[in-house]
């Protein structure tokens, strides 16, 4: 039994969606047996950052077919109808088994052969598991994860049983720091562990670290920083205590486990080239093999802006933009991806952008006090060789935010670090259609003063919290440090 197809994108999420609306608006619609998706979720693509934000909302989530892509980027709603309706074939419930890149075909868990001409691999990542690190204890009834819609049923449903209660999150990442401010949302309290000296450790600096866990304190989370969970108790089934590696017993009525993840490259390790664990791909999205492309969460791939390094970025923006630089390559294009890295987050009531590199050194603009003001304005240049390599900006507009990406994206020069830091905003923000950089040192806009409070999304799901730089998983296990042996203790 088989079928082929011209083109086929394997994997279901947000780069398959982004794929599919590139593919339709490139070449119309698709013609019988020119354009399947290959997905083991039973749904269309669909905005996966809304799983950590709007669909643990206390009430009023958001739920499908609400958020399927390309929501996300204030495009067209593609719900299963869309598919149909173009000629895309969507082949849900269905995990590829095994590739054959030479003979380009796929083997489905259902037994069918699907063969293609060309492949565009979207198999994003995993959740790191407990057991990724030797550790135990995922099967149980309150401990959850976060990936897919699957994982976020589950955490709601183990949320609404404990109201009230106590959760220990182990992860002070991006998936870490937006559960736990849904379990507050949930009226749940909320311990996180984590080995780092501060959250966010491969984004944020130390200061910029602090402002959020005081916020997150005021909030009444508590940071339990430079341990790991050594140990989960369990009774029938259920987590009740989870033990450090210091010996600190936490009472826990759920535990929610934001580790990291691991790009899906199982399926073609050995046939593909590979780099930063993930699939290695040129500036067209094309891999080591002509005919196979790779997108998204899946992909390493060079970026121009950091003199061509190859990077493995697990963010949405990239899965969206990587996704139609390939389609486009794949129907004839031939300029390479020029990608400029953005993450962004939001939490209660705080919003910030990243751009570009977190390298060189960190020039801290603004003033991040609480008390004087509870949605302060604040953030970094990074500055690597005389250039903004890098910046941060939280409680910016929306026209701040651009003139920040601005300044990364053209390399604004800086000559003198201290007064990038008196500047602050002034130094890139436009006020009269110049930088401050452009206008001389004329003061302008200060970290403290002007601006909004931030563009809103438009859809609510995407509104609450955020991302940190991408997690592999030999820069995760360094960055968690989970050397001690991990077990679950169970006494049923
Ligand atoms: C809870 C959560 C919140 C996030 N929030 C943000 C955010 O706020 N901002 C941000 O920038 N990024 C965020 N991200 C990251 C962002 O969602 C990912 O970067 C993005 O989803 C990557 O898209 P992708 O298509 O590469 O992978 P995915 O969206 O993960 O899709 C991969 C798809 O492939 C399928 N698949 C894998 N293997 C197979 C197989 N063998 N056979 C069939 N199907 C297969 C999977 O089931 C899935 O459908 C978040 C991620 C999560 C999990």
């Amino acid at each position: 039994m088989g079928r082929a197809f011209a083109y086929v994108i394997l994997g279901g999420g947000v780069a398959a969606g982004y794929a599919a609306l590139e593919f339709v608006r490139l070449r119309s619609d698709a013609a019988a047996g020119e354009l399947c998706i290959i997905s083991d979720e039973n749904v269309a693509p669909y905005e996966r950052p809304a799983l950590s934000k709007g669909y643990l909302l206390p009430e009023g989530g958001a739920r499908l077919p609400a958020f399927h892509t390309c929501v996300g980027a204030n495009d067209q709603l593609l719900t299963a109808d869309w598919y149909r309706e173009h000629g895309i074939e969507l082949i849900l419930g269905t995990k590829v088994i095994t590739a054959d890149v030479r003979r380009k075909t796929l083997l489905t868990s259902s037994g069918e052969t699907i063969s293609y001409t060309t492949l565009i691999v979207a198999t994003g990542a995993r959740a790191l598991k407990l057991e990724d690190f030797g550790g135990s204890g995922s099967d149980a009834e309150n401990v959850c994860y976060l990936r897919n819609i699957k994982d976020a049923d589950k955490l709601v449903s183990v949320m609404r049983s404990c109201p009230g209660g106590d959760a220990v999150v182990i992860g002070g990442g991006y998936i870490g720091m937006e559960c736990a401010a849904a379990l507050v949302a949930n009226k749940i309290k909320v311990t996180i562990v984590f080995p780092g000296k501060h959250c966010m450790e491969r984004l944020f600096t130390p200061k910029i670290a602090e402002f959020y866990e005081n916020y997150y304190a005021s909030k009444g989370i508590t940071f339990i920083k430079r341990t790991a969970v050594s140990s989960l108790e369990i009774s029938s089934g259920k987590v009740t205590t989870a033990i450090l590696r210091d010996g600190r017993r936490l009472q826990a009525d759920m535990v929610v486990v934001g580790i990291g993840a691991r790009a899906n490259t199982a399926l073609f390790e050995g046939q593909l080239a590979m780099e930063k664990g993930g699939i290695k791909v040129n500036g067209q999205m094309r891999t080591s093999d002509a005919s196979v492309y790779a997108v998204g969460d899946v992909a390493a791939f060079p970026v121009k802006l950091a003199g061509g390094d190859v990077r493995r970025l697990e963010h949405v923006d990239c899965a969206r933009r990587t996704a139609r630089h390939a389609v486009a390559a794949a129907l004839g294009g031939d300029g390479d991806i020029d990608y400029l890295p953005f993450f962004y987050s939001r939490v209660f009531a705080l919003s910030w952008r990243f751009y570009g590199d977190n390298a060189g050194e960190a020039v801290h603009f603004g003033d991040p006090d609480l008390a004087a003001s509870p949605t302060p304005k604040f953030g970094a240049f990074w500055v690597n060789a005389g250039r903004v390599a890098g910046a941060f900006l939280e409680g910016g507009s929306a026209e701040e935010y651009a003139a920040i990406a601005d300044a990364v994206r053209r390399g604004a020069a800086v000559k003198d670090v201290a007064e990038l830091a008196r500047q602050g905003l002034a130094f890139v923000a436009p006020r009269d259609g110049r930088s401050g950089a452009a206008r001389s040192r004329s003061g302008g806009l200060c970290g403290r003063c002007g601006g909004g409070g931030g563009d809103r999304p438009t859809y609510a799901w995407h509104a609450t919290v955020g991302v940190a730089a991408a997690v592999s998983i030999a820069a995760f296990a360094y960055w968690y440090g989970w050397k001690a042996p991990y077990v679950a203790k169970r006494d049923s």
